[in-house]
């Protein structure tokens, strides 16, 4: 899956699922730019990850739920890349809400940053997008399927397969493919697989564990990758069953 010659964004790239994608897509020959909120630190250790892996990597500050930082930043990355072959919009916030205690502040956060910051971040890259680009979107299982107290971010991620489905049809004349990983309980910060919750989760699993990082990484690269050339408009959930 020779990803050579490439020029990759991953939003979100300074830990987590985001870190595992910009990593994987190195190690298959792409020159990768992330961006990410404040975690400088992370950002650095990830592009010193690519760049072990003999790839070109950049990080640069971008908050998603900005616009004007979300733009800024896209930009910043197709000029360092020097153009763009791949997008993937991974940056992400995710908090419990129940109808009794939800605030508009939260609901605000979680749309600008899962929503509309995938919004702004493609409308920037376009104009650096040619045939063949690739564009996947970080949605989550939740879209399909009901969990309590969560309804603010289901609703973000419902939309996030929406807009992948309306895009693909809508970039598909200019043979750029647009596709929806939905990842399911992941081991990372948002999740962590030792965490308040993880034992309940964990029984709704089939496989019976949290994913790894890597584990959805494997799918963006496949989806990246020349393998994929018939796919787009489709919503692929890496979630060890829960979803059946
Ligand atoms: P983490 O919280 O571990 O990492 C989030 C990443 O997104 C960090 O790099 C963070 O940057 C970045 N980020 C957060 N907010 C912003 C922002 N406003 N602007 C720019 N970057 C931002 O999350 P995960 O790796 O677990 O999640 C990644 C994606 O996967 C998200 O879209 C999430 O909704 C989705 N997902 C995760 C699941 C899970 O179980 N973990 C399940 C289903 C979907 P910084 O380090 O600077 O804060």
């Amino acid at each position: 899956m020779s990803l050579k010659g490439k020029k990759a964004i991953v939003t979100g790239g300074s830990r987590g699922i985001g870190a595992a994608i910009a990593r994987q897509l190195a190690a298959e020959g792409a020159d990768v730019a992330i961006t990410y909120a404040g975690n400088r630190e992370g950002a650095e250790v990830t592009v010193a990850a690519i760049e072990k892996a003999g790839a070109r990597g950049f990080a640069f500050q971008a908050d998603a739920a900005n616009s004007a930082s979300q733009q800024a930043g896209i930009e910043q990355a197709a000029a360092a890349l020097g153009g763009i072959d791949i997008l993937v919009q991974n940056a992400g916030v995710a908090a419990f809400s129940t109808l009794d205690t939800d605030t508009d502040d939260a609901f605000d956060r979680m749309f600008d940053t899962n929503v509309k910051g995938l919004n702004v971040g493609l409308r920037t890259a376009l104009p650096h997008l040619g045939e063949g680009g690739r564009v996947i979107l970080i949605g989550s299982v939740v879209a399909d399927k009901g969990f309590a107290a969560n309804g603010i971010y289901s609703g973000t991620k419902g939309a996030v397969k929406a807009m992948g489905r309306a895009w693909a049809l809508e970039l598909a004349p200019r043979g750029i493919l647009v596709n929806v990983v939905q990842p399911g309980a992941t081991d990372t910060d948002m999740n962590p697989a030792d965490g308040e919750f993880a034992r309940q989760v964990t029984s709704m699993v089939p496989l019976g564990r949290y994913g790894r990082p890597e584990e959805i990484a494997n799918a963006v690269t496949f989806l990246a990758s020349d393998k994929a050339s018939y796919i787009t408009g489709t919503t692929l959930n890496v979630d060890g069953g829960v979803t059946v």
